[in-house]
């Protein structure tokens, strides 16, 4: 690596698209942030990302500078070789796209595709919370429930199927709500923004919900997780059962993780994860209730530090990594 070459790391989520022009030691030079706007397909995605990249590869050779390759991270399974988003439940237009290659076809740098949360595990893993810890589960709470695993200091790639550490789809109550996957009762049907709002939907069709705030913004659809997480600060029984039953989820797939790996570690983050302080008392229970193995004290659950960056530095530090040809984290 030479000291003056910049990376560009992406971050596509269902709603918004982020790119920024990074450092080989993790200084966001320039970042920018446009709509998704998944409606107008995935021609019109790749578009708007061939846009945004060109203007940060303009920007770096304005300065004398080049951009050495590209990090692309998607929720999601993604074909690693092929370039390609193999199956996205949250980018559903992008199924089968090959948006990295044609990235790489229009800037004429190397493009890396990577499952998001992976990147966040890489990116936490590089400069954040799991800097100096060998061995961690990450989960990412958003619109659903992202995973991965950091083994031996690295990302776990397992037989590279183009998925790994999904723990959001690990099933928690083979009774419980239906995930977006097609299962019922996994963790994201529990824990994630959308179980959230389904959650609290479902208590008005039951008519355990029938009046105020909360009633009146799920029936005009006006909900978001973010009124959730609100009237639940305001002492709303339903909401803080929502959390509770996040809590409760997460901490029951993360026991069981820890029993099976014999590892004590996890590092949770995500726009969701903002709501920590009314989840985070459930879990512990939860991960005290059922943990055989380890006592309370010795497991260790901790918030994420990059924030909102974290996937963004992670795709740039794999682009770094693929580029320089040292594996991934
Ligand atoms: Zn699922």
């Amino acid at each position: 690596m030479k000291d003056r070459d910049l990376y560009i790391g992406v971050d596509i989520g269902g709603t918004h698209m982020r790119t920024a022009l990074i450092d080989g030691y993790g200084n966001i030079h320039k970042h920018q942030k446009v709509q998704t706007d998944i409606a107008k397909g995935a021609v019109q995605t790749s578009a708007r990302l061939v846009n945004q990249c060109s203007r940060l590869v303009n920007e770096a050779l304005e300065n004398q500078r080049k951009v050495e390759s590209i990090g692309l991270g998607v929720a999601g399974k993604v074909d690693h070789l092929g370039g390609r988003v193999i199956f996205s439940p949250n980018l559903p237009h992008l199924n089968g796209y090959p948006l990295a290659v044609e990235l790489e076809q229009h800037l004429q740098v190397p493009v890396f595709i990577e499952n998001d949360a992976n990147l966040f595990g890489i990116g936490e893993h590089w400069l954040g919370a799991g800097r100096h810890i060998d061995n961690w589960i990450g989960v990412t709470l958003g619109t659903g429930v992202g995973g991965c695993l950091i083994l031996n200091g690295g990302l776990w790639n397992g037989d590279d199927l183009g998925y790994m550490g999904e723990i959001g789809h690990t099933i928690v109550d083979p009774h419980g709500p239906w995930c977006v996957c097609g299962l019922k009762g996994c963790l994201e049907a529990h824990s994630s923004g959308r179980a959230l709002m389904e959650g609290v939907e479902g208590a008005v069709s039951e008519k355990e919900l029938n009046s105020g705030r909360l009633y009146d913004l799920c029936t005009t659809g006006e909900l978001t997780p973010e009124q959730v997480y609100q009237s639940a600060r305001r002492g709303n029984a339903t909401a803080n059962r929502m959390f509770e039953r996040m809590g409760w989820a997460l901490g029951l797939a993360i026991a069981n993780l820890f029993t099976f790996l014999g590892i004590r570690h996890a590092i949770i983050g995500g726009g969701v994860s903002a709501s920590w302080e009314l989840f985070i008392a459930p879990l512990h229970k939860s991960l005290a209730k059922h943990s055989c193995m380890l006592d309370e004290s010795s497991m260790v659950i901790v918030k994420g530090l990059l924030g909102d960056n974290a996937a963004l530095l992670g795709a740039a530090r794999l682009a770094q990594n693929r580029i320089h040809g040292r594996g991934q984290t």
